[in-house]
């Protein structure tokens, strides 16, 4: 089959192709009018609120970035206020939302949109993508929905529609092996308007109908066109290789405690959740501790493929000595305003709950 200028060896040949693309898009703009999904950013061309909602929705379900999508943009309505923030204030207005990189990046890119584009988007993808944790799908997303222009998209619920839709069975792990599913995108996206609706068309479809497991195949706009539905193959495709197996971690935190002060520490580069504030790992060299050590309780927590159980230990130090910047001693309120790690979170409310 040959998409674009490139030939495939798949189910479809290229004749075929060619005679489904329109009905395939009109099909499924049909279904997105009556059964899309209403989604706050839904409600926007505004290039800057489509960028934020992207970069939440990466690794983190709808529910949970709708609860954050509001008050981030109350308190960051434009790309100016996000550029001239504090990071530490991005971070706070992120904290929860896991992989925290996102919201350095985006903080990033907003003074550079503002710096070398007078804040105004550009509208080109490969512009889009020199922007810092811009990469081509949240490139093709704000082009097609903000802008109308005829880019593709391609991310978890799009690729899996796509790969059943012509029966794509090699393994899918990222880079080149999914430049095929790219191709049959972009030659499905409309040219003469409609592209930010079909990418969203199809990334609804992937959600709410054609799902992981058991897809609702029987209610499906693209049933007559699917090759996997009609070899029987759905539960075969995408054919995704097996992540790495999850490493179990032990690891001890300790509450110090001086004065009814904290210390807590700055996450720092290169460590998970840098710049975020947390509880130490281990009692600094300089501290001299009295009294015993008291055992305040266990917290797992997982964070890329390993899962973790820390033990969290409380200490009191006699003496306070100088700390550098990355570390603070602070009183429980004060810590409740840093943005914090999430296992940074559940130590806090431990030790308030046991020390105070
Ligand atoms: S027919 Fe089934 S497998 Fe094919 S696109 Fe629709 S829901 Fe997905």
């Amino acid at each position: 089959m040959k998409i674009g200028d490139k030939q495939y060896s798949l189910r479809f040949d290229s004749k075929q192709w060619s005679g489904r693309v329109d009905s395939i898009s009109r099909s499924l703009l049909q279904w997105y009018r009556n059964q899309g999904r209403d989604l706050p950013w839904r409600n926007s061309q505004d290039p800057y609120c489509i960028w934020v909602s992207e970069i939440m929705l990466q690794q983190t379900q709808v529910e949970r970035v709708k609860e954050y999508f509001h008050n981030f943009l109350l308190r960051f309505p434009t790309v100016f206020e996000l550029a001239k923030a504090e990071e530490a204030v991005v971070l706070k207005y992120w904290e929860g939302l896991g992989y925290y990189r996102r919201a350095r990046q985006l903080h990033l890119a907003a003074k550079k949109i503002v710096s070398d584009y007078d804040g105004k988007f550009p509208q080109d993808v490969r512009a889009l993508q020199q922007l810092p944790g811009i990469g081509r799908y949240t490139a093709g997303a704000i082009a097609s929905i903000a802008f109308d222009l005829p880019e593709p998209i391609l991310e978890a619920n799009s690729r899996r529609v796509l790969a059943r839709l012509i029966h794509f069975d090699s393994p899918l792990s990222g880079g080149k092996s999914e430049q095929p599913l790219w191709d049959v995108a972009a030659s499905l996206v409309p040219r003469d308007g409609g592209a930010g609706a079909f990418n969203q068309a199809l990334m609804d479809l992937g959600s709410l109908i054609c799902r992981p497991v058991s897809p609702f195949c029987n209610e499906c706009s693209l049933v007559d066109h699917c090759q996997a539905y009609q070899l029987g193959n759905v539960d075969r495709i995408p054919y995704m290789p097996k992540r790495k197996s999850t490493q179990k971690l032990e690891e001890k935190a300790y509450v110090l405690v001086h004065e009814g002060k904290l210390l807590v520490v700055r996450r720092q580069p290169g460590e998970w959740w840098e710049g975020l504030w947390d509880f130490p790992r281990t009692i600094p060299e300089n501290m001299a501790a009295r009294g015993p050590q008291r055992h305040q309780g266990v917290i797992s927590y997982s964070v890329t493929h390993h899962k973790i159980t820390c033990q969290v230990l409380s200490k009191m130090i006699s003496q306070r000595p100088a700390v550098r910047r990355h570390k603070r001693w602070l009183l429980p309120r004060e810590i409740q305003k840093l943005p914090m790690t999430s296992p940074g979170r559940r130590i806090a409310r431990l030790a308030e709950k046991v020390l105070f």
